[in-house]
């Protein structure tokens, strides 16, 4: 019998098992690998967790219940005391301009590598689980592999998002099978499709610190106003600011957003009328790059408004000078849809957290059950808030757990 039977070995399930109090442990990933997910985390490079504040941090949480049940955990664990753990461990650590801390070789495998070495529980790859039940005073685990009991279990199965890395959303059902209500899982920070997009040859392009305002179709009041980059992909859009919103939108809302930044925003269309008048000679597309815009977007507007490539500020007349500053100034795209949990990087539901201890992740349905990470209904913006909240929960777990 084993004092701990971890069950996904994701970011939180691997955390938990090298802090783990024991080692008559076992770690039980359905996957080839450990870690799927990490690894393609922060665009391979793992952006672990940022230097805010406690109370900073926690506004990055869906609502007030996320923010308040992870409050012990943050205030157990803080960033601080993570970024600490990684470089005590080897892994030396980098932090950007906006807080967003990384390995420093920017490489999410040398965190995954260090986790898996430094896990006290054995790690059993390929487990494909047929059932867990509550037998007396401990678990069973049913695998294709046999029977496996344990004192304790913890559920670290992850949400449902990007299920080609393991989070397939299997481990909900474990925790209903074991009493556990699950408030339905939804797609959270995904990417948007808009209707006639046309600008998929701009994948890849991105407008830095934009403004965007989003419309409930036929209604004139915005519902939502955020800054942020906007990423323009084959489909549509994506980026910061657009995970973040995406939460909040739906097929049918619009997004207006200005294709210079934001430091523009206030005056853009004054600025760009001023540069526009005073250089007449010069091509409109070297004035748009000036003002700040990239040059395939520069390129892309111009032909849009059916202007030849060389058209000069003097060849335009009033309607043209107008429709060339709308254009820049006030892009608008009708949303098609919000991409799925294919392309989501979390999944907003899960375990309902009044059934759970904050502060030890136990159980208040059942003792000696554990959950930690984003298997829990608790979703996180996009800036390394989601890992943190994995780690820190799966640090009260290894720290309450009774081998
Ligand atoms: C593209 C992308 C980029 C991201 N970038 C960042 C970032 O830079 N910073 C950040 O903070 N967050 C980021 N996130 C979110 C972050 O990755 C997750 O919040 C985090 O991985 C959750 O950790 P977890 O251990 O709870 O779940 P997961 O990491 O999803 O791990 C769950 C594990 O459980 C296994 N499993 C599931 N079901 C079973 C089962 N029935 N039996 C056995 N094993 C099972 C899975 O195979 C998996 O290995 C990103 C997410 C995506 C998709």
């Amino acid at each position: 019998m084993y004092d701990v039977v971890i069950i996904g070995g994701g970011a939180a399930g691997l955390f938990l098992a090298a802090n783990l109090p024991t080692s008559n442990a076992l770690l039980l990933e359905h996957r080839e690998t450990a870690g799927k997910k990490l690894l393609i985390t922060g665009g391979g490079m793992c952006n672990l967790t940022n230097t805010q504040s406690i109370e900073a941090f926690l506004q990055h949480f869906g609502s007030r219940a996320q923010r308040n049940f992870l409050l012990p955990s943050f205030q157990a664990f803080p960033p601080s005391a993570l970024m600490q753990w990684f470089e005590t461990r080897g892994v030396p650590l980098t932090v950007r301009e906006d807080g967003k801390v990384f390995p420093a070789s920017l490489d999410a495998h040398e965190v995954r590598d260090m986790l898996v070495r430094e896990s006290k529980a054995k790690i059993q790859y390929n487990s494909k689980i047929t059932s867990v039940i509550r037998d007396g005073d401990h678990f069973s685990v049913q695998t294709e592999g046999g029977v496996i009991t344990s004192r304790n279990l913890v559920l670290a199965t992850g949400g449902m998002s990007y299920p080609i890395t393991g989070s397939d959303g299997s481990g909900y059902a474990i925790a209903k099978a074991l009493g556990h209500s699950i408030i339905p899982p939804k797609p959270a920070l995904a990417a948007i499709m808009v209707e006639a997009y046309h600008w998929t040859h701009l994948a890849g392009n991105a407008v830095r610190s934009a403004y965007a305002e989003f419309h409930h179709a036929g209604e004139k009041k915005r519902f939502l106003q955020a800054t942020g980059d906007i990423l323009f992909t084959h489909d549509g859009l994506s980026g910061p600011l657009i995970l973040t919103s995406s939460r909040e939108l739906k097929a049918g809302d619009s997004i207006t957003f200005s294709l210079v930044p934001l430091e523009h925003k206030v005056h853009v269309p004054e600025q760009l009328l001023v540069l526009l008048t005073s250089q007449p000679k010069k091509q409109i597309t070297t004035i748009l790059k000036e003002f700040g815009l990239a040059a395939s977007l520069a390129q892309q507007v111009v032909e849009e408004l059916d202007f030849e490539a060389t058209i000069t500020p003097a060849n335009l007349n009033k309607r043209q000078r107008q429709n060339l500053i709308r254009a820049i100034t006030e892009r608008r795209f009708i949303i098609k849809g919000i991409k799925g949990f294919n392309a989501a990087m979390v999944t907003s539901g899960g375990v309902c957290l009044k059934e759970v201890e904050r502060g030890s992740m136990e159980s208040k349905v059942m003792d000696h059950l554990h959950f930690c990470g984003e298997i829990l209904d608790v979703d996180g913006q996009s800036g390394g808030y989601n890992l943190q909240a994995a780690f820190s929960t799966a640090y009260c777990t290894a720290n309450h757990i009774q081998p």
